[in-house]
């Protein structure tokens, strides 16, 4: 699968839509200037939605939907347009700033929770409300019980799908994670893989172990799954800025891609290799669903601490 389409591929898939392509990247030329693989992103999201044949009219009707996107006008707040996507992660940048303002390297940390795998939809963003509701509420409990222990969290939730072909490559212990989480290895139907992202701080070591737990058993209380929390330390090689910026836009990505691995890797979040786009009738089956749902709003995750 394709993971970049040169300028003469995009002329002829912009010719196929009447120009409606290239009119919707000069209008938003800043920031494809110096965000190339925003850029990509929507190419990729263009032919995908263009040479969909198993259900061409949803396909095209979410194209239109995005092609007429005027972010501060009458914003499309669909999760696959690289403008409302690059709007959401410079507001949360914003509120992590401000949210985090006496974070350290050494107090922040990052948190992917991996929750059960569902081939539906509907079950993955019940899980998630569920989980909204259940999280806060631990959490908060926790703070009223340790009143000196203050933190914020804040964060956002995604939905990943895996495929049988990515099961079959993916090493035992990954292998195992994803049956305990739920993966059927006997269907051929792609599963979605719902998680959260979201900046912890400030926390100390016990701190970390008890909000481990307490993630952990919201998420499964009746049973521990290994691996399917980390709660990891922010990154050393950069100034505890650099690392929300990053992290905020990280947590906003809105995965519309295969990934390698769920969580985060060492050696950069926003450098991550653009991977292949997810099947047509996944982009716009999730698109749709989240925008229902109430878009970007619905993916939030936030439990301030006592002030
Ligand atoms: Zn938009």
């Amino acid at each position: 699968m394709r993971t970049y389409i040169n300028d003469s591929d995009f002329a002829y898939l912009n010719s196929e839509m009447s120009g409606l392509l290239a009119y919707y990247e000069t209008r938003n030329s800043e920031l494809f200037k110096s965000d190339s693989s925003s850029k990509m992103a929507f190419r990729i999201l263009c032919e995908r939605l263009t040479t969909d044949t198993t259900n061409p009219e949803q396909s095209r009707r979410l194209l239109h939907e995005v092609l007429d996107c005027i972010p501060n006008r009458t914003p499309c707040n669909h999760i696959c347009c690289p403008v409302c996507r690059t709007k959401r992660q410079q507001a949360a940048v914003k509120r992590t700033k401000l949210l985090f303002q006496n974070a350290t390297n050494e107090n922040s940390f990052f948190l992917t929770a991996l929750m059960p795998m569902t081939p539906y939809l509907s079950e993955a963003n019940s899980s998630i409300i569920r989980l909204r509701k259940s999280l806060r509420h631990n959490l908060r409990t926790y703070q009223k019980e340790n009143a000196n222990h203050s933190f914020n969290v804040y964060g956002a939730f995604e939905y990943d799908l895996k495929t049988r072909s990515e099961y079959r490559v993916s090493s035992d212990r990954a292998k195992q994670l994803f049956q305990e989480l739920g993966y059927d290895a006997n269907t051929s139907e792609p599963m979605w893989l719902p998680h959260l992202h979201a900046i912890v701080s400030p926390l100390d070591d016990s701190q970390r172990k008890h909000i481990k737990d307490i993630i952990q058993s919201s998420i499964f209380p009746d049973k521990h799954i290994k691996y399917s929390i980390e709660l990891k330390s922010f990154r050393s090689d950069k100034d505890v800025s650099e690392n929300l910026s990053e992290l905020s836009k990280y947590m906003w990505k809105v995965r519309l891609q295969h990934s390698d691995n769920i969580f985060a890797t060492k050696e950069g979040t926003s450098k991550a290799k653009y991977k292949s786009m997810f099947p047509s009738e996944a982009v716009t089956s999730l698109s749709s669903y989240v925008k229902s749902k109430g878009s970007f709003k619905s993916l939030k995750f936030e439990v301030k601490g006592n002030q």
